[in-house]
């Protein structure tokens, strides 16, 4: 998947799910938004079920996606301001 295939899914997952938006409608917009097949949304959705929802001091928040978090600290950088955040489980 291309990097900015990634951002674009990202983008319009974070978009869905800030609006609350049912899984079928965020699927067909992953798909519009990105222009990619319905497979590979799928594909996406189920890597991105193992990432963590994360929220900065800067005000951003949203699902990153390949976000490098170290292990033994559970910090990783805000892709906004670039300072360093806590991560927040999913759950
Ligand atoms: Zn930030």
């Amino acid at each position: 998947m291309k990097e900015i295939t990634k951002i674009k899914l990202t983008d319009a997952l974070n978009w869905c799910d800030e609006n609350d938006k049912s899984t079928l409608f965020t699927i067909q917009y992953m798909m519009d938004y990105a222009k990619v097949q319905h497979e590979t949304v799928i594909r996406f959705l189920e890597s991105e079920s193992k990432k963590q929802k994360i929220k900065c001091t800067c005000g951003w928040a949203g699902v990153m996606y390949n976000l490098v978090v170290d292990s033994e600290s559970g910090t990783a950088n805000c892709p906004k301001c670039g300072q360093e955040y806590t991560t927040m489980d999913e759950k």
